[in-house]
């Protein structure tokens, strides 16, 4: 029963994942509570129920049917979904939306001095990576033959510890790779944190919440950007004004009492609002000026 009716989502226990992933089910309405070290915790409000793991272990879980939903790097589920496929097993979990946070690339590293033209400068040579699969697809593609030095961490050392001519790791800001002296040469992968699902069908009621849970995302995920503008506007300088609103659609119109000359313009705009774009609009003779976070959107 409790299993026909309550989403599992595995999220990561603890790493880069795990912040961004539970404020994201606190922003969707989830009230839960956590004791420390506590693998699983029950949605107070909502059928949900939240199970910490490490990252690597999701796809499996939903693989399972253990877990409906799991949230965890883009390049967790491209390595795992090629591992089973190299198995000959059928991945059962299946990309349901991208998420806005999480962002790196698995990139191809090479020692300062060395030099590095293109995927053929790897024939011949030894890569160390956690991402066998992702790499070897690569390495494939290419045509280039290289031996897959496959490490479970501290991928960035390998070179200087001699296990490795080149590394194939994640990168972000890419100060990892400055101190180990290592500069970016090409990237294979784009990664960013994603929600995967199971292809098999869950009840009616899971199928429901998880609906709802995909709308609430993107409403989250919307209104992180957005800000809500008021001014007001001459009636002869409108067009200019509404060409300056960023990404919004079509502004609210309101005639001003007493005021046949100027309009108010409420607008949604789906971009940030920096202060040059005040600026113009002030300049394009909008006045009287007010940028208004968003707290919930619902398209
Ligand atoms: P776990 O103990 O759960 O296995 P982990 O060490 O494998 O943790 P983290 O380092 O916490 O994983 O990274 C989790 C995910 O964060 C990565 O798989 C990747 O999708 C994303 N990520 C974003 N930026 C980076 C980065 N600079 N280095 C590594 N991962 C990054
Ligand atoms: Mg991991």
């Amino acid at each position: 029963m409790d299993k026909a009716t309550r989403l599992k989502v595995a999220l990561q226990k603890s790493g880069r994942l795990t912040e961004n992933s539970l404020d994201l089910m606190v922003r969707c309405g989830l009230k839960y509570s956590r004791g420390k070290d506590q693998l699983m915790c029950y949605g107070e409000n909502m059928p949900l129920d939240l199970l910490f793991v490490r990252d690597d272990d999701i796809p499996d879980l939903v693989q399972q049917d253990v877990c409906d939903l799991g949230i965890v790097g883009i390049n967790v589920i491209e390595e795992k979904r090629l591992a089973f496929q190299a198995k000959g097993v059928t991945p059962l979990f299946e990309q349901l939306m991208t998420l806005d946070y999480g962002k790196c690339r698995l990139s191809i590293a090479v020692p300062d001095g060395v030099e590095y033209k293109d995927a053929r400068s790897l024939n011949g040579k030894r890569i160390a990576t956690t991402y066998p699969n992702i790499l070897g697809r690569y390495l494939r593609q290419r045509d280039v033959q290289a031996e897959i030095v496959t490490l479970s961490g501290a991928v960035e050392i390998a070179p200087r510890l001699g296990r490795a001519d080149f590394i194939c790791d994640l990168v972000s800001s890419g100060s990892t790779l400055l101190a180990n002296h290592l500069w970016e040469a090409e990237t294979i992968l784009e990664s960013q944190a994603a929600i995967i699902t199971t292809p098999v069908p869950v009840s009616p009621e899971k199928q429901d919440w998880i609906h709802r849970l995909t709308m609430r995302i993107d409403g989250v995920q919307q209104v992180k950007e957005s800000k809500y503008i008021m001014l007001h506007a001459p009636r002869s300088k409108l067009a200019d004004i509404r060409k300056l609103l960023p990404g919004s659609e079509s502004p609210t119109i309101v005639p001003l009492d007493g005021n046949a000359d100027k309009v108010a313009v409420h607008a949604v705009c789906r971009e940030n609002v920096f202060w040059e774009t005040l600026e113009s609009l002030k300049s394009a003779g909008a006045s009287a000026i007010l940028v208004l976070p968003v707290e919930k959107m619902l398209a």
